[in-house]
């Protein structure tokens, strides 16, 4: 089968991994890729925003199948696209259509989800324009700390949590009068804030039927002791110790199984991923997000731990018959380490050529590439902040997480390497 996967991160790099051993996918395409993603099948230059020049591409290479990685894409409706083409409708699509997507693409659609389908999350009101006074009061008598959140997408830089009512008036006003997140931040969200451990919980949907990917906690802080900025993720372990079966049950029942129901009875075409970024409030799961597919880095330990053949989990969903499949997933533990630029999330140089990528690390550790490239001297160099991550297995978290630790210490390199060596830190 000729499969395309879009995209061009770390999440894509696992993905195109794990595509690259399933029986079916031959050849598989990845656009636009990475100098990692090169190793697991053919890269392809386009820009994945330009519907047209995807549509060209699946003509050309015969594509039977679109694989999704980012959100963009979907919440500018991608799927909608492929399904309002004769050429192109038949293709199996993993992802969901653009009103699916706009459980990512706007928090306010996602809030008003969850109410209308009972499901737990922080208590909020929305403003614009046309109730910017009265949001106003509203902050003045709200609680402290309180958590404001841009309506769109804002690459990840849309929540601030404000911790007192001078910023956040403040951040209200730049959002609202300032544009400060474009579009994105016309409409605004004002949440409580919520206290407690947070955990990404994956399902792979059909619309109706779900299955329950493994679990993970990512560490999104630049600093050790998740201290410092707030970045893409520096790493991630899967099992959570935490997410224990009991409290798993309270997951499916109280928030996957209402999402999924909520998905079929408004008719809203879902096929593909969802994440639930959730918090764990005194044994009780409340959703903080969803997003509309896999995380990155989260998707660097889950994919390494599901046994299944993916292609075929994949034509499984989109035949709407996942209630026919069932998940088989390794028990050791996994754990990522992020490898970043220096001066990342803020600013960074690119162009510097990696070390040590050639080396076999053997069954127990993968590398992921994110931010690399070719460059046209044949050599592997660093091309965004985040630039490559080693994934380890262990037998729990403090083993994975040393062996994924020690290949970045003593064998890979690249001028302002930086990476945390105290992922799953709060486990050990
Ligand atoms: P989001 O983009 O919605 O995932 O928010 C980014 C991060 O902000 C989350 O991963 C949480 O750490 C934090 N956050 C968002 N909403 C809340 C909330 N209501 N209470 C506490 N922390 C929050």
């Amino acid at each position: 089968m000729n499969i395309l996967l879009l995209g061009s991160g770390g999440r894509e790099h696992a993905l195109a991994w794990k595509l690259n051993q399933s029986v079916w996918a031959n050849p598989l395409f990845i656009a636009p890729g990475n100098a990692g993603t090169a190793q697991c099948g053919i890269n392809v230059e386009i820009d994945i925003t330009d519907f047209a020049a995807i549509e060209k591409l699946c003509e050309e290479k015969k594509i039977e199948m679109v694989v999704v990685g980012p959100e963009e894409p979907l919440v500018n409706g991608l799927y909608d696209y492929f399904k309002s083409k004769e050429a192109l409708e038949k293709i199996y699509f993993i992802g969901p259509s653009k009103n699916g997507a706009q459980l990512e693409g706007s928090k306010s659609f996602a809030k008003e989800f969850m109410q209308r389908h009972n499901i737990p999350t922080a208590k909020y009101r929305q403003f614009d324009s046309s109730n910017y006074e009265e949001g106003i009061d509203y902050l003045k008598n709200h609680d402290l700390p309180i958590v404001l959140k841009a309506d769109g997408l804002a690459g990840g830089k849309g929540v601030m949590i404000c911790q007192n009512y001078i910023e956040a008036i403040a951040e209200y006003e730049l959002m609202l009068q300032q544009n400060k997140f474009g579009e994105a931040g016309k409409k605004i969200v004002v949440e409580e804030f919520l206290t407690g451990i947070e955990l990404s919980v994956f399902v792979l949907t059909d619309g109706k039927n779900y299955l329950l990917l493994p679990e993970a906690k990512d560490y999104k802080r630049i600093g050790e002791g998740d201290k410092g900025l707030n970045t893409g993720g520096m790493g991630a372990v899967s099992p959570v110790p935490f997410a224990t079966a009991s409290f798993m049950d309270k997951v499916e029942k109280n928030i996957i199984k209402p999402t999924i129901d909520g998905l079929h009875e408004e008719d809203i075409d879902y096929k593909g991923f969802i994440f639930f970024g959730l918090i764990n409030v005194n044994g009780d799961p409340y959703v903080i997000e969803y997003n509309c597919r896999l995380g990155d880095p989260e998707t660097e330990v889950v994919i390494p731990r599901l046994e299944n053949d993916l292609v075929g989990l994949f034509i499984a969903a989109c035949n709407q018959e996942l209630d026919q499949a069932k998940i088989s997933v390794d028990s050791r533990t996994a754990a990522t380490i992020m490898a970043v630029s220096r001066g990342y999330p803020v600013t960074y140089e690119k162009g510097y050529e990696i070390y040590g990528l050639k080396k076999d690390y053997g069954k127990e550790s993968l590398i992921f590439q994110a931010g690399t490239k070719i460059n046209d001297e044949k050599r592997i160099v660093t091309d965004g902040g985040r630039v490559l991550c080693v994934t380890s297995y262990g037998k729990n978290i403090e083993e994975a997480a040393s062996r994924s630790c020690e290949i970045l210490k003593e064998e890979i390199d690249f001028d302002g390497i930086y990476f945390r060596t105290d992922i799953g830190f709060e486990f050990l």
